[in-house]
């Protein structure tokens, strides 16, 4: 397959505004690929090479990408430096480049996907001291043979700036449709990436062998299932009858969830987007080993920073130290960790994904040892009002954010992947004032002025409706950024700009600057009101109107643990305001 055909579809992708059609584009692509090579047009599409958890990235940096580029057109870096300052994206300068000196060129070896996939590999695996020139090298030789539009999204892919936002869950209908026979087959192709995090081997199975090559799929140590997802609810009474009158609840640790894949004295450990972050916690791998009795395991905990004089529990914010190359040894010292374990997936051959909670939860007390660092997740079976908010209470002292109410029905499986009612947050009450964060989706901006001139002025922030799989704008954000924030921001939003509103994202504003939907932002709001402009759950309150958050600012916390489907969700923002309402009545 030519790699041509990748970039004509690319290109028909990035000018589409609709949904739909970008789903029927990338059906289209998908029929058009021959079955051996699915796999790797799969992840070329989400700008990788690579599952996530997989620890290889392509990964170069803008400055050597200039190089190669420099190398294959024969110009300075300086003029593609100076072209980019005007583009603002490497893929365009690149197209610009490459067609000046294609005139130039008599012979071209067209390139197959094959050939880019296999030179972005090596570009991959290139290490030690000669990485650097290895890679430039790869790189200039495949843009000597691209063509302009080739070398946009080449460039684009490998500096990590594909922009096409096709989320999985587009993947995931386009390959119900190209190959499972139909919508119909979706929620079985769903499973088998649900559980094994690799959407390039769901195609390709499905391609290859059928709807029954994916019933096949198990759940395996060292490939990461996907996490399963609360909803929430901010009344113990509401809580309680969703889930039947009674529930296990437990502490909500504020924490970074982990996923412990043991086989043996190996173990790695997995974020909650799923990467490998085991070189981040070497104590936790070590506490692991010693306090995991089975020999193969797939474990959840949340990993909480503790301060190493007192042993009480600190915020999320400082496992931020973790989040290094180096220094991890210091870092350790200062930033001790604990561990709350608070699920079993598999252990020793079985698969506990479709038992219920409380089946887990007994096996996951017999192989776990406690100790000082170690512990399973506090808990009590509720039963009533009372003990749900006397326990919630506790909680909040103890210094965790609330506490995740789960339903120990005969159906409380493990829902990989999706967020249910039969996982429930119960975090602080919305009172009329917001006391509450929201987590934000960034998907456009608008300039600055005046102090603010170079910089955004505001950001246009939005939540997610995860039964559309859409973002719906919910408010206009310029409080609460520092100076410095303010100076990376479009640093850092660069490589999200797209020159029109997302076909994910619904708005009836219109933003100075579109982004994909990538960032997530902390936010504090003061309430939530009605609106005729933002689209946030428009008309499920009330014909025409959707929701807004009044007053928000920026509370400094770049969510980046969280992948844009990981923000809140229009439903909760409904119930927030709900919520707030009642107060307002009960006042
Ligand atoms: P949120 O990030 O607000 O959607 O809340 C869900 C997160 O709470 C999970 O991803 C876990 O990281 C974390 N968490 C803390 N304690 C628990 C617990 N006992 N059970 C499940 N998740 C927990």
């Amino acid at each position: 397959m030519l790699y041509s055909e990748i970039a004509d579809a690319y290109e028909k992708i990035e000018a589409t505004t609709k949904r739909l059609e970008m789903t029927d584009l990338l059906v289209d692509l998908l029929k058009r690929t021959p079955k051996e090579i699915i796999d790797k047009v799969v992840y070329l599409t989400q700008g990788k090479i690579y599952p996530d958890f997989v620890k290889l990235e392509i990964g170069v940096a803008e400055r050597l990408a200039i190089k190669a580029l420099a190398h294959a057109s024969g110009r300075r870096e300086s003029e593609i430096e100076e072209d980019m300052k005007k583009s603002g994206d490497i893929g365009e300068t690149s197209q610009k480049f490459i067609a000046q000196k294609r005139q130039l060129t008599f012979f071209q070896k067209p390139l197959t996907v094959q050939k880019v996939y296999e030179t972005l590999d090596k570009m991959a695996h290139a290490s030690g001291s000669g990485a650097v020139d290895t890679k430039i090298s790869l790189l200039a030789g495949l843009l000597a043979d691209a063509t302009p539009k080739e070398a946009k999204y080449i460039m684009r892919a490998v500096t990590g700036n594909l922009r096409l936002g096709i989320a999985d869950m587009t993947v995931l209908d386009a390959l119900a449709i190209a190959y499972g026979g139909g919508k119909e087959t979706r929620e079985l192709v769903e499973r088998a990436y649900n559980i094994s995090s690799d959407l390039g081997r769901v195609a390709k199975v499905l391609a290859e062998e059928g709807i029954e090559g994916i019933k096949k799929f198990k759940v395996v140590v060292g490939e990461p299932i996907r996490p399963m997802l609360a909803e929430r609810l901010s009344s113990p009474e509401e809580i309680l009858e969703k889930l039947s009158g009674k529930c296990i609840a437990e502490y909500k640790y504020d924490g970074e969830r982990i996923q412990a894949h043991k086989k043996g004295e190996e173990i790695t450990l997995y974020s909650r987007r799923l990467e490998d972050i085991s070189d981040q916690y070497p104590d936790a791998i070590e506490l692991l080993r010693r306090h995991v009795l089975a020999k193969e395991a797939i474990l959840e905990a949340e990993c909480v920073a503790i301060d190493p004089d007192t042993g009480e529990m600190r915020p999320f914010q400082e496992l931020m130290h973790r989040r290094r190359k180096y220094g991890i040894e210091k870092a350790m010292e200062e930033y001790p960790v604990s561990l709350f374990m608070f699920d079993a997936l598999y252990v020793d051959g079985k698969d506990l994904t479709l038992e219920p909670y409380p089946v887990r939860r007994r096996v996951l007390k017999n192989v776990v040892r406690e100790g000082e660092r170690v512990k399973i997740a506090k808990s009590v079976i509720a039963g009533n009002i009372k003990e749900l908010e006397n326990f919630f209470l506790e909680a909040i002292e103890d210094g965790c954010e609330g506490l995740m109410c789960k339903s120990v029905n005969e159906d409380s499986v493990y829902q990989a992947g999706a967020r249910g009612w039969l996982w429930i947050k119960y975090k602080r009450d919305y009172k009329s004032e917001m006391t509450d964060t929201v987590d934000l989706v960034v998907v456009g901006a608008f300039h600055g002025r005046g102090k603010r001139a170079g910089t955004y002025g505001a950001l246009l922030l939005a939540a997610y409706n995860s039964e559309n799989d859409i973002f719906e704008t919910v408010t206009k954000c310029g409080t609460g950024f520092t100076d410095e924030d303010l100076a990376k921001l479009p640093e850092m939003m660069k490589k999200h700009v797209i020159s029109h509103r997302h076909p994910r994202v619904h708005s009836l504003i219109e933003a100075d600057v579109w982004f994909e939907p990538k960032v997530v932002i902390e936010v504090l709001g003061a309430e939530i009101t009605l609106s005729p402009i933002h689209t946030c759950a428009v008309n499920s309150i009330r014909q025409g109107s959707g929701l807004a958050i009044r007053f928000p600012r920026f509370t400094g916390n770049f969510r980046i643990d969280k992948a844009a489907e990981d923000a809140t969700t229009t439903s909760e923002i409904v119930e927030m305001y709900q919520k707030q309402l009642k107060k307002i009545a009960e006042s």
